[in-house]
């Protein structure tokens, strides 16, 4: 993770230097902080010579302003006061900080005239920034002048948003902050490549959140063999790398109360196994671990900010790779369910490691509900492409919630049917399931093949293969791993589980 910005909230600031943001609606005639910017008018003027209209996320540049203590002021515009949506705000602190450069002080002027800015906004617009900040260069060994944009440099950028709520932003900037961290390690987590990141390293990546306060255990092998996970050891066993079993609890609710809980898919790489992908995009494949890395992030992200919710997170760690002991087509494994799986194909490896996984996950913590998140298909990108991820479950209320989690943070999801005619369609000849159900509706007979381990408990898959990584860029993201899944399930468990 690249430096970031230093964010203070204050009351009042004097500018001496540096940046001075305005920010300002496509309904007022002035900005905010206009009386201490910008004393001579110079903003009104540069507005009307570049017909400068406010709207969202857009920005007015004024270099050197005559009469101005700032050496530079961007106005960046709101929109319309009355459409302004919560997410709107961390657009609008994306498009702020993507105009930060060749300076180390920003001043930034956050109440638009005709809008009551709460500190949840502010916070937000703070979020924004960080979000928007993040930038993956560890394997750059020189920095070109590009890499410097939207992000602090070598050294860090001190920004004061001023605004009349200052104290009270100022802590909710605290929970902002930790969702920043949270949704930048799992951008971290995906981007890493797979030689780096293999199955023992991810699970030392979650042993880390200890530090915040998470019971983390490690699950080996020989662990798993005990449990009888054969599902999720027959993807592994193609790999040189051993696989890991991460089991995260944050404990910030009340004690005894029932936890909530959320799985991950983390193949570290996925070639295919023995049903070898095509090798052209196949490097992508080192993002297969994108719901695992999700998991890890929103665990950082609970426990950084002490939600009062009781947590559990489980991460299937393998590789999937050919090699002469690997798993072929046709074989049958038994998985901890003692339910067979016929092995059809050897790509379609995610649900084999999430279905002991999740088996795993109710039997041991009985939980309100699970949420599994996987870049399980690629058929969810010929459904929904890259803009939404594909909901499935057995729960009404479970799906409302995260279709509403969804829409707050613009991590959207599209909830898919799902019923027994499909379920059919997973049938074997010769075991109890196959685990996969051909090319229609590939995504359903997926999820279908997940069901079959879950019981009785509410239940979402929410299959991330199209939003996880190589999603559209935005004004809060300009990376390839995305970090999605992160900010929709901490909503999701700060709307409708802490107490
Ligand atoms: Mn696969
Ligand atoms: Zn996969």
């Amino acid at each position: 993770m690249s430096a970031k910005f230093e964010i203070s909230f204050e009351k009042s600031a004097e500018i001496a230097g540096g940046y001075a943001i305005l920010l300002k609606t496509k309904d007022a005639d002035t900005a905010a902080g206009v009386s201490a910017a910008d004393p001579s008018g110079v903003v009104a003027k540069a507005a009307k010579i570049a017909g400068f209209t406010a709207k969202l996320a857009t920005a007015l540049d004024i270099v050197a302003p005559e009469g101005s203590a700032a050496e530079r002021i961007f106005v960046i515009g709101l929109g319309k006061s009355a459409d302004l949506a919560s997410f709107d705000w961390l657009k609008a602190g994306g498009a702020a900080a993507s105009k930060i450069k060749n300076t180390t002080d920003v001043t930034i002027f956050i109440d638009a005239p005709g809008v009551d800015v709460t500190p949840a906004q502010a916070a937000d617009f703070g979020l924004g920034m960080q979000l928007r900040a993040y930038g993956f260069d560890t394997y750059k060994t020189k920095k070109s002048d590009d890499d410097n944009n939207g992000k602090a440099g070598n050294g860090a950028v001190t920004v004061r948003i001023v605004t009349a709520t200052a104290k009270e932003a100022s802590k909710a900037f605290e929970t902002a902050q930790a969702v920043a961290n949270g949704v930048n390690l799992a951008r971290d987590l995906v981007n890493e490549p797979a030689n780096i990141l293999g199955p023992v390293e991810f699970a030392a990546k979650a042993k880390e959140l200890e530090k915040l306060g998470v019971e983390v255990e490690i699950l080996t092998e020989k662990e798993m063999t005990k449990l009888g996970m054969g599902a999720l050891l027959g993807v592994a066993q193609g790999s040189v790398r051993p696989p890991r079993l991460a089991i995260m609890q944050w404990k910030g609710g009340k004690s005894g109360e029932q936890p909530v809980a959320f799985i991950g898919k983390g193949v570290v790489f996925d070639t295919g196994g023995i049903s070898i992908k095509p090798a052209g995009g196949m490097e992508d494949m080192k993002g297969d671990m994108g719901g695992a890395a999700a998991v890890t992030g929103l665990m950082h992200v609970l426990a950084a900010r002490k939600a009062k919710a009781n947590v559990v997170g489980i991460i299937g760690l393998v590789e999937n790779m050919p090699d002469g002991n690997a798993q072929r087509p046709g074989d049958i494994v038994t998985s901890m369910s003692g339910q067979t799986i016929e092995v059809i194909n050897t790509d379609a490896e995610g649900r084999l490691v999430l279905g002991d996984a999740i088996w795993y996950c109710n039997d041991r913590f009985k939980p309100k509900f699970m949420i599994d998140l996987a870049t399980l298909t690629g058929a969810i990108l010929v459904a929904l492409g890259n803009i939404q991820a594909g909901l499935f479950s057995n729960d009404d209320q479970l799906s409302e919630q995260l279709t509403a989690a969804g829409i707050e943070t613009h991590e959207r999801l599209w909830r898919m049917p799902m019923g027994k005619e499909y379920d059919k369609m997973i049938d074997s000849k010769f075991a109890d399931m196959k685990n996969t159900g051909g090319r229609h509706a590939g995504s359903i007979t997926a999820a279908h093949f997940i069901k079959r381990f879950v019981g009785d408990t509410p239940w979402a898959h929410l299959d991330i293969a199209g939003t996880a990584m190589g999603s559209p860029l935005d004004e809060i993201n300009q990376s390839w791993g995305s970090g999605y899944g992160v900010r929709l399930l901490d909503q999701l468990v700060r709307a409708n589980y802490e107490s």
